[in-house]
């Protein structure tokens, strides 16, 4: 039995997407003339309404490019103290771009106007850095794949519009946001200047991420993209891995979404699970009672073939994701209960 559920990132491409990523037109990106690619960015753009779009390698280069364009070296970005671009990418906000962060406390990771307007910092006093960029999370990872409400995104753009702030999404898992708030693409994505998306996460490419935004915050983006190492040749062929899971796995989320609340549901009966935060998508975390091991807990579990992963003090995660089936949460659970 192997059952992985340590992330979303370890689904492999089906053979249906193999086969159309062999079969993709190709030709040098650098150039702008992977046919494939140039497909890919119209179709990503299109889908969230946005000008342009940028096909990179990862979501941690679409979300560091995005911070090198809209900021300077000295300048501070808000954002969640769990927030991906801060918590899990090296540094790379001060390391890539020399900036700063303005750290918030969010309600799992999902921050407020009210806490967004009262971090800004004066631009005409000289004491402090220049807050020049937010940035949400959604659904947000550290915050066990909570969403947030719209209305709050849009209260968060109202501040930002008051103070001439661009808004950034890493959107790795909007997807998965989508899905449960029923929002449409067009209407959800109005409020961001840049959003990043992932392809080899819940939708299953290989490899592959997407920033959008206007014409000319691309067009600056494709710069620092080549700065960075990030400007690919006949990357079509990875690029249509993307294609083909936008046009076919998107509304299959909901399965994962379905299986994750089964999870919760027993996770939440067994006597070694303190408790377990409410489900919203495709991601579980819970924390095992005071008196356990949860190292121990992923080793009992991995010695039968199941896989999770540690996340913070006495906490696990668990991710669902495309190559995980009723069997396998049927199988998963059983091995839970066998747990003491
Ligand atoms: C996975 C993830 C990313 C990007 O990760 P890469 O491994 O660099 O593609 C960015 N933000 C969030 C919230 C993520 O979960």
């Amino acid at each position: 039995m192997h059952i992985d559920l340590r992330s979303d990132t370890v689904t492999l491409p089906s053979k249906a997407m193999k086969l159309f990523m062999m079969e993709a037109p190709l030709g040098d990106d650098v150039f702008q003339e992977d046919p494939t690619i140039n497909k890919l960015e119209a179709y990503a753009a299109k889908y969230f309404d946005k000008e342009a779009a940028l096909f990179c390698a990862s979501g941690t280069q679409t979300n560091q490019i995005a911070i090198n364009v809209h900021c300077k070296p000295g300048d501070a970005v808000i954002c969640s103290e769990d927030a991906h671009i801060y918590f899990y990418e090296g540094g790379g906000i001060a390391k890539n771009s020399g900036c700063s962060v303005q750290l918030l406390k969010g309600d799992r990771g999902r921050i407020t106007a009210e806490a967004v307007a009262e971090n800004i910092k004066d631009p005409t006093n000289p004491h402090y850095p220049l807050t020049r960029l937010v940035a949400l999370e959604d659904t947000m990872n550290r915050g066990g794949g909570a969403i947030y409400d719209f209305n709050a995104i849009k209260e968060i753009r109202k501040v930002c519009d008051s103070n001439n702030l661009p808004l950034h999404l890493d959107g790795a898992r909007v997807f998965n946001a989508l899905i449960e708030n029923k929002i449409q693409p067009h209407e959800y994505a109005r409020p961001f200047d840049s959003i990043s998306i992932c392809l080899s996460k819940g939708l299953g490419a290989p490899v592959g991420s997407i920033l959008l935004g206007n014409k000319d915050f691309i067009d600056r983006a494709r710069r620092v993209r080549k700065v960075m190492g990030g400007g690919m040749r006949q990357a079509g062929i990875i690029a249509a891995g993307g294609l083909y899971a936008m046009q076919n796995n998107i509304d299959r989320l909901k399965e994962d979404h379905l299986h994750a609340k089964q999870l919760e549901n027993e996770l939440q009966q067994l006597t070694w699970i303190e408790n377990v935060l409410p489900v919203q998508t495709n991601i579980i975390v819970a924390k095992v009672a005071a008196h356990k091991n949860v190292d121990k807990i992923i080793q009992k579990c991995a010695q039968k073939g199941l896989f999770f992963m540690p996340f913070g003090e006495q906490t696990f995660r668990m991710v669902t994701h495309l190559d995980i089936t009723n069997k396998d949460i049927n199988d998963c659970i059983h091995i839970l209960k066998t747990i003491s």
